[in-house]
């Protein structure tokens, strides 16, 4: 059946779906919503601070206060078990009519302690109806029509057709497809809205293991084993300004074993920031040039592939060995580029992801890095696959993968662990500084300015009306406070060539304070800077704090982090004050609090999974990784009916479910 064969959906109600994506009635029944809200009285999400609702008496007429120009918010008090309660409304001003005073409402919202003030979304006069809110967020569209028309679905007897083996639905006693789907729109109850997650997290998780089952099933092609030339990587191990560290020596070996043996490699190198895994990478190259083949590196970052090409290129020069840059602003020089990688004149090819696309061809590749590599999802790792089935790939990464996260949700891919630095590496001081206290700190940068030293200060990614410092206001602040330093922003919402220029600039010291969001997070490398500040630090992932702090400390100078927080006790900081190790820190982190808090929301590693997380619903993924790697078996021996893999694989492949 048509979508628009559906009663009440006209030709323009049916643009604003697509507009949204939906085009076919599949889309329409999975187009789950965006968030389940449940009106229910609970005492102790009211103490937590989560969202509730609540049950009072009126105590006087609202009134309305105006904030600033254009923020208004209308004005009640209430009677919450005894206690006078002040409730502030941000939105229409209608509300002020319809709440009297002696009456009972249900308020719905977010108790703030400080304040002693309930910052309310809803308002319910009388009695709570329906107690749960079902809310798409879809642009133009209004959750009615959704709702309506899902309905209306439902009572024609649309047949859905099972997404999981029955089976695994007996087993789990997970709902089935049909009252899931219908549940997902219209959930009764807590319970249902229960029922719905678990099915959703299982399956997501599910099919998640299928993939990893099928990279690692794929493993099983054969490479040409690249012949080693043992002396020459010995000998230019030797010539190293520096002596290689047990860690990377081992990592070496691991990657040498690889690239000897007939099985591609698919390896990733697990090492905090500092810990030198590019060495690690050009030791890989080398190898693999010699033995005939060509490489590409990848990194996240155009100033990243500006500053891998520097390093390449000055370990490569004197070898006769041919590096090139390939990213978008290459511009001149391109073809010429391109041409001679494919004839095999470049050895070397640095860039961004763009180096995945089809206007790049090889001669001989052999060999693909990916440096900083923070995302561990499937997706990537199967559009490389894809690209080149029997080609080595080396992955590098700082984020701490917890150990009892570690080896179980990766699959195809083998590690290895570099877990100490170089030797004449200092501590990083790290310390909290209350806000109070900022002055102090910025005498304190004041002095490592004159030793000629450097300065990050990071600010939080904010939206707007949010109370952490924003950039602007760091910048005005340090700018007021060290009026002779050379100081400049830097955020995401500039150009590349600008962030480009910047980032270089610093690099070359004509910046003395870099003030920034997180953009810098994922590696610019500038050798004299000792101290970085970070800006509302209780509002940072551990990790993430972490990844900033290895942004100085990058040579055997004393470096510094500052901490900037009202918030002294805050445990998670205090962490950051006595660890150093990001691995230590990520597992005393997980034991604690789940693995979650450590790698923050937008930090988790796994890009892909929309419902389920491995931070939270580690015993979903246990269940259904095993009955992944069972069923994929099944599937591959045909020992089941396989239309639904046919099928939920090929869409995989296209991408379009991710
Ligand atoms: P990361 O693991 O964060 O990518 P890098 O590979 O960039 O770290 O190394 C950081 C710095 O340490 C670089 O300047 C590099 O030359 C240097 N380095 C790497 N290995 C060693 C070592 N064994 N001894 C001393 N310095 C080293
Ligand atoms: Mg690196």
């Amino acid at each position: 059946m048509d979508l628009k064969e559906l009663k009440g959906l006209g030709p323009k109600t049916l643009l604003k779906l697509n507009n949204n994506n939906i085009y076919t009635i599949n889309d329409l029944l999975y187009f789950f919503p965006k968030s389940y809200i449940v009106y229910e009285e609970n005492i102790d999400d009211f103490l937590l601070c989560n969202n509730t609702t609540i049950k009072g008496v009126v105590l006087s007429n609202p009134y309305i206060l105006n904030y600033r120009r254009n923020v208004k918010a209308v004005i009640f008090y209430i009677d919450y078990n005894n206690q006078k309660l002040k409730c502030l409304y941000f939105g229409s001003d209608y509300l002020k009519y319809k709440i009297k005073k002696g009456t009972f409402v249900y308020v719905y919202g977010k108790y703030d302690k400080k304040d002693n003030e309930f910052y309310t979304s809803k308002v319910f006069i009388d009695e709570l109806k329906d107690n749960i809110e079902v809310s798409y967020k879809l642009k133009d569209v209004y959750d009615y029509v959704i709702k309506n028309a899902i309905n209306n679905l439902f009572l024609m007897g649309i047949n859905i057709k099972e997404t999981l083996p029955q089976e695994l639905i007996d087993k789990y006693k997970l709902l089935d497809i049909k009252k899931y789907i219908y549940s997902s729109h219209n959930p009764l109850n807590k319970e249902d809205i229960k029922q719905i997650m678990r099915r959703r997290k299982y399956e997501e998780f599910f099919w998640y293991s299928i993939r990893l089952e099928r990279l690692r099933y794929e493993r099983n092609v054969y490479k040409k084993p690249r012949i080693i030339d043992e002396k020459n990587i010995n000998d230019f191990k030797s010539k190293l300004p520096f002596i290689l560290t047990k860690g990377q020596n081992d990592a070496i070996d691991d990657v040498i074993n690889d690239i000897k043996s007939n099985i591609p490699m698919n390896r990733l190198i697990e090492g905090d920031v500092g810990s030198g895994k590019t060495i690690v990478g050009i030791i890989a190259s080398l190898v693999e040039i010699m033995a005939g083949y060509q490489v590409m590196v990848m990194v996240p970052l155009e100033v990243l592939a500006n500053q891998e090409f520097d390093v390449y290129k000055n370990v490569f020069n004197h070898l006769n060995i041919k590096v090139e840059l390939l990213t978008s602003n290459v511009v001149k020089g391109r073809s010429k580029i391109l041409k001679d990688f494919k004839s095999g004149n470049i050895d070397v090819l640095i860039g961004t992801h763009s180096l995945l696309s089809d206007e790049i061809q090889s001669k001989n590749l052999g060999l693909i890095i990916i440096d900083e590599q923070h995302k561990f999802g499937v997706n990537q790792r199967e559009k490389i696959k894809k690209k080149y089935k029997n080609l080595d790939a080396l992955y590098l990464t700082a984020t701490p993968i917890p150990r009892t996260l570690g080896l179980t949700s990766f699959g195809d891919l083998d590690i290895s662990i570099i877990n100490e630095k170089p030797k004449d590496r200092l501590t990083i001081e790290t310390k909290i500084i209350p806000y109070n206290k900022i002055n102090g700190l910025f005498k304190f940068a004041l002095k490592e300015i004159n030793l000629n030293h450097q300065i990050y200060a990071v600010t939080p990614h904010i939206e707007d009306g949010s109370e952490a410092i924003s950039i602007k206001e760091a910048y005005d602040m340090l700018t007021e406070a060290l009026p002779n330093a050379r100081i400049q922003m830097l955020h995401g919402k500039m150009k590349n060539i600008e962030k480009a220029k910047i980032m270089q600039d610093f690099k070359d010291h004509n910046i003395d304070i870099l003030v920034s969001t997180t953009v810098i997070e994922v590696g610019v490398d500038s050798k004299d800077a000792t101290l970085i500040m970070i800006f509302d630090a209780e509002r940072y992932g551990l990790a993430q704090i972490h990844q900033l702090r290895g942004r100085v400390g990058r040579n055997n100078l004393q470096s510094y982090c500052a901490l900037i927080s009202n918030d002294i006790d805050n445990i998670r900081l205090n962490k950051l004050e006595q660890l150093s190790d990001g691995f230590e820190i990520a597992n005393e982190d997980f034991l604690e609090r789940g693995p979650g808090d450590f790698l923050g929301t937008n930090q988790s590693g796994f890009e892909n999974l929309k419902y389920a997380s491995f931070e939270n619903d580690m015993n979903i993924w246990s269940c259904a990784k095993e009955d992944g790697e069972k069923y994929f078996y099944k599937y591959k021996n045909n020992e089941i009916e396989s239309d639904i893999f046919d099928e939920i694989i090929a869409i995989k492949d296209q991408g379009s479910l991710n």
